[in-house]
C-alpha cells in the first residue's frame, strides 16, 4: 500500500490537530498520525487555556472551569492577589475533550487521521520525504512534500532529523484531587525551595469540586530530590498544610516540559511545532498558546510554498525566519527576567520580591499591565516604576542582552 498527500504530521495532539485545520481549509491534503488508538489520553496538563488561545480556536465548550485571578504566596507566606473578581483571566479545560475538539476540527476541514500508526523511517529527497509508517502492525508506505513534527516533548522527528534540544526540560508533576479548600475561580500559586525549587506550584479549580494540584521545577535545581517528594513537601508545609488536609486524590501525572525553541525548527523538508520544537513558556510552562501561535503566524506563506512546491530549506527558513525569531527572542528574554526574579533568587531574597509585589501600587501595576501571555513588559515595567527593583534594572540589562 502507499499513498501521497501534500503535508504528514506526526502527532495528532493539539498543536498537530490545530496545523492540520489551518493546512486542510485552505486545500492542503494533509495526513495526521496517532500512535496511540485514541486522541487526548494520555495528557499531563493542568488545563489552562488563555481566552486569546480559547478564541483563536474555538472549544469554548471543552471549559469546566473559568478562572478570575490568581493568589500567589511568597516562600514565607506573603499573599500576593493577582487578578479582579468577575473578570475572566483564564480558562480550565477538559484537556481530553479539547484536544479531541482540536483534531476533529481538523478533520471536518479534510485531513485524514490515522490512529495507532506513527512513522518507522523517514528519508528526505530534493522532491519530497518519503515515509514508513507503521500502522496497526502494517508498513504503509507514505510520500508527502512537507513532514511536520508535532509529536510532543520526546518528539520522533526532531532525533530523527538531529534539530537540537530545547533549551530548558523541566519536569511537571500533578495530582487531581477532592476536597481542597480554595476561593471559588482563583487559582493559587506557591513558591520557595521547599515546594518548587526555581519555580512554583499550582493549585486550579477544574470545576465539579476537583482541583488540579502540581508543580514544576529542573533537574538540576531538584538537586536529587524526586518531584513527588516536593508535592509531599507542599502538602504538609507548616504554613499551608489545614487547606490540604482532607485531599484525596483520584488521578496522577508526570511529565516533561520543553521550553526554548530547538536550534533548528526547520531542516530540509521538515519542520517542527509545538512541544517538539521547544515552545512551552518558560515563565508558566503553558505549551498550547505558543504552539498555536507557531503555525498561525506562518500558514499563508507556507501554504503558497506548498501549493508552488517549491519547499526548499532556504524558502523553508525564510518563511519562519522573522516570527519565529521574534518568539525565540522572546521566550528567551522571559527566561532571563524569570531566573532574575524568581528561579535564582534565594527564599529569602524572594520573600523580599513578595513584599514588593504585594504593595498596593505594585498591585495595581501588575494589574494592569499583567498579561500572562506577554510577561516581558510587566518584568520590565516593575523594574523601572517600583523603587525597590531599581537596583536589579542593571543586572536585568545585562541579561537581556545576553540572552
Ligand atoms: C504537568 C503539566 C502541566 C501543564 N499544564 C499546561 C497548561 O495548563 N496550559 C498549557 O498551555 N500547557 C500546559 N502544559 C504543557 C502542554 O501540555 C503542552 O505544551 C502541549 O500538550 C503541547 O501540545 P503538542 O501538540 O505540541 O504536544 P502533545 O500534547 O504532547 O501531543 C503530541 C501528540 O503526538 C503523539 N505522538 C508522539 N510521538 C508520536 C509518534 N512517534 N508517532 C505518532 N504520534 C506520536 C502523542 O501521542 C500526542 O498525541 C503542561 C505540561 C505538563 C507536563
Amino acid at each position: 500500500m502507499s499513498l501521497e498527500v501534500d503535508v504528514v504530521i506526526v502527532g495528532a495532539g493539539p498543536v498537530g490537530g490545530r496545523a492540520a485545520k489551518l493546512l486542510a481549509e485552505r486545500g492542503v491534503s494533509v495526513l495526521m498520525l496517532e500512535e496511540h488508538e485514541e486522541v487526548g489520553r494520555p495528557f499531563q496538563c493542568a488545563g489552562l487555556v488563555t481566552p486569546s488561545a480559547m478564541d483563536a480556536v474555538g472549544g469554548h465548550h471543552t471549559v469546566l472551569q473559568e478562572v478570575d485571578g490568581a493568589l500567589i504566596h511568597g516562600p514565607s507566606g506573603t499573599l500576593v492577589p493577582v487578578g479582579t473578581e468577575g473578570t475572566l483571566r483564564t480558562y480550565v479545560v477538559c484537556r481530553k475533550r479539547f484536544d479531541q475538539f482540536v483534531v476533529q476540527e481538523g478533520m471536518a476541514a479534510g485531513a485524514k487521521l490515522w490512529l495507532n500508526a506513527s512513522p518507522a523511517s523517514a528519508t528526505v529527497s530534493e522532491d519530497g520525504v518519503k515515509i514508513d509508517v507503521v500502522r496497526d502492525g502494517k508498513t504503509v508506505s507514505v510520500k508527502t512534500k512537507l513532514l511536520i513534527g508535532a509529536d510532543g516533548a520526546h518528539s520522533w522527528t526532531r532525533r530523527q532529523f538531529r534539530m537540537g534540544r530545547p533549551k530548558e526540560l523541566m519536569i511537571g508533576y500533578q495530582v487531581e484531587v477532592t476536597g481542597y479548600d480554595g476561593r471559588d475561580r482563583w487559582l493559587e500559586m506557591y513558591s520557595g525551595s521547599e515546594v518548587a525549587p526555581g519555580f512554583f506550584a499550582w493549585v486550579i479549580p477544574s470545576g465539579f469540586g476537583t482541583h488540579r494540584i502540581g508543580l514544576w521545577s529542573t533537574a538540576e535545581r531538584l538537586q536529587g530530590r524526586s518531584i513527588q517528594s516536593c508535592y509531599h513537601d507542599l502538602i504538609n508545609h507548616p504554613l499551608w498544610q489545614e487547606r490540604f488536609q482532607n485531599v484525596a486524590t483520584v488521578a496522577e501525572f508526570c511529565g516533561p516540559i520543553p521550553s526554548g525553541m530547538v536550534k533548528t525548527p526547520v531542516k530540509d523538508r521538515v519542520m517542527l511545532l509545538g512541544d517538539a520544537a521547544g515552545m512551552a513558556k518558560p515563565t508558566t510552562g503553558g505549551g498550547l498558546g505558543p504552539g498555536f501561535h507557531q503555525i498561525q503566524c506562518i500558514i499563508d506563506p507556507l501554504v503558497a510554498a506548498i501549493n508552488e512546491d517549491g519547499l526548499t530549506q532556504r524558502r523553508l527558513r525564510t518563511i519562519t525566519k522573522k516570527p519565529w525569531e521574534a518568539m525565540r527572542k522572546e521566550q528567551d528574554r522571559a527566561r532571563a527576567l524569570r531566573n532574575l526574579l524568581v528561579s535564582d533568587c534565594s527564599d529569602e531574597k524572594l520573600d523580599n520580591h513578595f513584599r514588593n509585589f504585594a504593595h498596593p501600587d505594585t498591585l495595581s501595576l501588575i494589574n494592569r499591565i499583567g498579561d500572562i501571555e506577554k510577561p516581558v513588559p510587566l518584568g520590565m515595567a516593575l523594574l523601572k516604576n517600583v523603587p525597590a527593583f531599581r537596583g536589579l534594572a542593571m543586572r536585568a540589562g545585562v541579561r537581556l542582552l545576553l540572552s
